[in-house]
């Protein structure tokens, strides 16, 4: 199981002591969601369960972006008394991520990556790297000061800080606050606070057109997968509020939009009176089948990825490093492909390659396993999730959508 690290600290503002978990090594192979929260700042953030005072824990950390090879450090002034220290602190970060790979993915640029002694300036590589404005990034930290300032603010003030900042409620922040209550609800056995963080949480899904929306979305999604059939996919569908929610219900959807469905739609249209419902669903059928167009068109080349996944898997010394270093990309096509692989295997008579392919499987199933606990909260992410997100969640984590969750046939 791949190690989770927590740090002891004390409240600046009320002396508590509590424990906290820590990243170390940031990889958006393995979760591609670390970037979005290392631009808003959300990175080693701990929160007081005492008095809920929060803020960034000044440790240092690596960024690893295996497709562009980048390994940037962030190695604060504060870390080490001497040069010797900092370098040692810096060695073993480098070490923890050669570590978390297979052998042939360490490259060369892992030995050397970019030093930080400023959060601000790592942040800027970052934004290079991916073309986000200087704006994006102002708006992203207003976000985050203004989050850390309503959860320690009293709840008579709530209605007013709302009100004063409405421009900033957005998809991202929401994705934040998000982010905190996993970091409360990790640091586990005295987080007692974590009914306030969630009292503030339903607060401001109540009381912001986006929180609204957001979790109108939810319901929507839930409508489908507290009972995933057709019939409750095309009520899902009827009931989503953007384009969005549409998406994934088409993505989590997809293996039950036969003929039958689209029959189903059909007989949904014609047999409605209104005219401008009837309008509404008429174009709501337009979008459904040029997503799921999109979709045929996009898994193609997902698919070709997940093959060249699975030869590296079949390949490597060490599977296991290696899946865990690709946990972002063992979804539901990959396993597709797996599976047609040992069908072929079998239709072969290829015993040898059958094996192989089943200790392929048995690996997949314990680093699925080692991230258990997210299933519990992709309800909440789903809720939470940007446009961008929302497309590939569903996708990125069918492997935790499976047995309890979906029941897909
Ligand atoms: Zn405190």
């Amino acid at each position: 199981m791949p190690q989770r690290y927590y740090a002891t600290v004390a409240c600046p503002t009320c002396g508590t002591r509590f424990q906290t978990p820590i990243e170390q090594i940031m990889d958006v192979r393995v979760n591609p969601e670390v970037k979005n929260r290392l631009l808003s700042g959300s990175v080693n953030v701990a929160l007081c369960p005492a008095c809920g005072t929060g803020g960034m824990l000044n440790l240092p950390f690596i960024y690893h972006d295996p497709q562009r090879e980048v390994a940037l450090l962030y190695l604060p002034a504060e870390v080490g008394n001497t040069e010797v220290q900092r370098q040692q602190a810096a060695g073993r970060l480098t070490r923890q991520l050669m570590d978390s790979l297979p052998q042939e993915e360490r490259k060369g640029y892992l030995f050397q990556p970019e030093v930080f002694l400023t959060l601000e300036n790592l942040i800027k590589r970052v934004l290079e790297l991916e073309g986000v404005t200087e704006e994006d990034l102002a708006r992203s930290q207003q976000q985050r000061a203004f989050l850390d300032k309503f959860l320690s603010a009293l709840e008579e003030d709530w209605p007013q800080l709302v009100a004063e900042n409405e421009a900033l409620f957005d998809e991202n922040f929401f994705g934040m606050l998000q982010y905190t209550m996993q970091v409360i609800a990790m640091a586990g056995a005295n987080g007692g606070d974590f009914g306030k963080v969630q009292k503030a949480f339903d607060y401001l899904v109540e009381n912001t057109a986006i929180g609204r929306q957001l979790s109108r979305r939810n319901e929507a999604l839930r409508t489908f997968s507290d009972n995933p059939d057709q019939n409750s996919l095309l009520e899902a569908m009827l009931a989503a509020p953007d384009d969005e929610t549409l998406m994934v219900l088409v993505q989590s959807g997809i293996s039950l939009m036969d003929y039958t469905f689209f029959q189903r739609l059909v007989n949904r249209i014609e047999s409605t009176a209104d005219p401008l419902e009837k309008a509404r669903m008429v174009e709501l059928r337009r979008k459904i089948l040029e997503i799921r167009d999109a979709l045929a068109e996009a898994s193609e080349d997902v698919a070709r990825a997940r093959a060249e996944l699975l030869e590296k898997l079949l390949n490597t010394e060490d599977p296991l490093k290696m899946a865990r270093s690709y946990l972002s990309e063992l979804d539901e096509t990959f396993a597709l492909v797996l599976r047609s692989e040992m069908m072929a295997a079998r239709n072969r008579g290829d015993k040898q390659h059958l094996e192989a392919l089943q200790r392929i499987a048995n690996v997949i199933n314990q680093v699925a396993e080692e991230n258990m606990p997210g299933e519990v909260i992709l309800a909440r992410r789903l809720l939470m999730a940007t446009d961008e997100q929302a497309q590939t969640l569903l996708q990125n984590n069918q492997h935790l959508l499976r047995p309890q969750f979906f029941q897909v046939p």
